[in-house]
């Protein structure tokens, strides 16, 4: 179980697809920290905590005492502990960062590009650019050698420099870019014929970091590329909310997802409370909405992740409900990872060998990969790409 702590609803910056809400200071009280650690704990095997916000350095003592806490019980308990947090990274300092290595904290930073792409879409309040100061951060991270996974958001107003924008996080020295698709924003047909072109790009960024041996891991594709090796999703590849993870509200509510706390003001999203549990009949309902039957016969159904519930909501308003721009998302991502991992595989590439199938794939002669047939050529998996199939009707959500 992932256990997110949403620390503050406060955030210094005012970013135009923020999904949080109204930002106010309401930090996470000790008693609910503490819970919070007990509930963390109290499931089997490996502890994950993963601290949000709002922006979560903003309750920077509260964030590290319960980070030193958590990793004396996990010695204590001699359990294996994950920590993590997900920053805007304006507030990360040397000292900081120095802080975070000594009690082993990954660091996840939202950037959303280059300067005119960030510039468009996570300004600081005021309007004041906040690119400078996540520079800072990143420095701050590179000084002490930790690992850069980078997340950056694509929105109608960043997405034709989607290119550039990817190629400066890898400049940056990115370990891993997750793209996340802005569906609560309004699309039109040609912001989405920007963002395939700018996806076709970014594969091949993402085909020449595997033949320079030197991969980046990129989820848009990894997924796809992924599922297709494996024959299908595993477990933790789609929407674990609610169930492989669940969010701590400040005031202690719990939620399906760390994306779904928002303003903590929606009732009918919360799943119980961090004193008495996560409450199932409550994630059950909200799990037990109406699909969209046109996905039944989809020949992508089987590595689609539109069971997604944050994003379903953030477009259609529905937790089980996807849209039409996140099924255009599915299709165009699955096309273009299947036609990239086609390509890395008749060049008979021994490090996309290695990334897709693990290091089994060592003992794989690559001269006897059947390339014309594909990734079943090497699994065995029966499974074939297949064509983008249908768009459904874009949905706009109106405030
Ligand atoms: S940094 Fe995060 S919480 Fe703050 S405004 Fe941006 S998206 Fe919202
Ligand atoms: S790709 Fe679209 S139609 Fe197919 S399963 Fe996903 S959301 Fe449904």
């Amino acid at each position: 179980m992932h256990v997110a702590l949403v620390l503050t609803h406060d955030c210094n910056l005012a970013c135009t697809y923020c999904y949080t809400g109204e930002k106010f200071r309401s930090d996470m009280s000790d008693s609910v920290a503490a819970a919070a650690v007990d509930l963390a704990f109290a499931s089997a095997g490996d502890v994950d905590i993963g601290f949000f916000g709002g922006e979560p350095l903003i309750a920077w003592p509260r964030l590290v005492s319960i980070a030193e806490h958590a990793r004396a019980r996990a010695a204590r308990e001699g359990r294996r502990l994950r920590l993590s947090v997900t920053t805007n990274a304006t507030l990360l300092t040397r000292q900081r960062v120095r802080r975070l290595t000594e009690i082993d904290v990954e660091v996840h930073v939202s950037l959303d590009g280059d300067r005119a792409a960030h510039d468009a879409t996570r300004p600081a309040r005021g309007h004041r650019s906040s690119f400078e100061r996540v520079l800072g951060g990143i420095e701050a991270l590179r000084s002490y050698d930790q690992p850069l996974d980078l997340i950056a958001v694509v929105a109608p107003a960043n997405v034709r420099r989607l290119a550039a924008s990817v190629g400066f996080l890898i400049e940056q020295g990115a370990r891993s870019i997750t793209l996340n698709p802005a569906y609560e924003c309004p699309w039109t047909e040609d912001d989405l014929a920007a963002w395939e072109t700018g996806l076709e790009a970014v594969a091949q960024m993402y085909a020449g970091a595997m033949r320079l041996n030197m991969p980046i891991a990129m989820p848009t594709f990894d997924n796809k590329l992924f599922a297709a090796a494996k024959g299908g999703l595993c477990a933790g590849d789609g929407c674990d909310a609610g169930d492989g993870e669940i969010a701590v509200a400040p005031s202690g509510r719990l939620y399906p997802c760390a994306r779904l706390v928002g303003e903590d003001r929606d009732p009918s999203l919360a799943v119980g409370d961090v004193q008495h549990g996560v409450d199932l009949d409550c994630v059950r309902a909200i799990r037990s909405g109406a699909a969209d039957p046109a996905c039944e016969p989809c020949a992508e159904r089987w590595r689609c992740t539109s069971a997604c519930m944050c994003a379903n909501l953030a477009e259609t308003g529905s937790p089980t409900l996807p849209g039409g721009v996140q099924c255009w998302h599915e299709q165009t991502t699955a096309r273009i990872a299947d036609r990239v991992g086609a390509e890395l595989l008749a060049e008979r590439c021994q490090t996309f060998l290695e990334w897709v199938y693990g290091p089994d794939a060592r003992g794989i002669d690559p001269s006897r990969v059947d390339t014309a047939r594909s990734f079943d050529a090497v699994a065995d998996t029966g499974v074939r790409s297949v064509a983008r199939r249908r768009h459904l009707p874009i949905v706009k959500v109106t405030a």
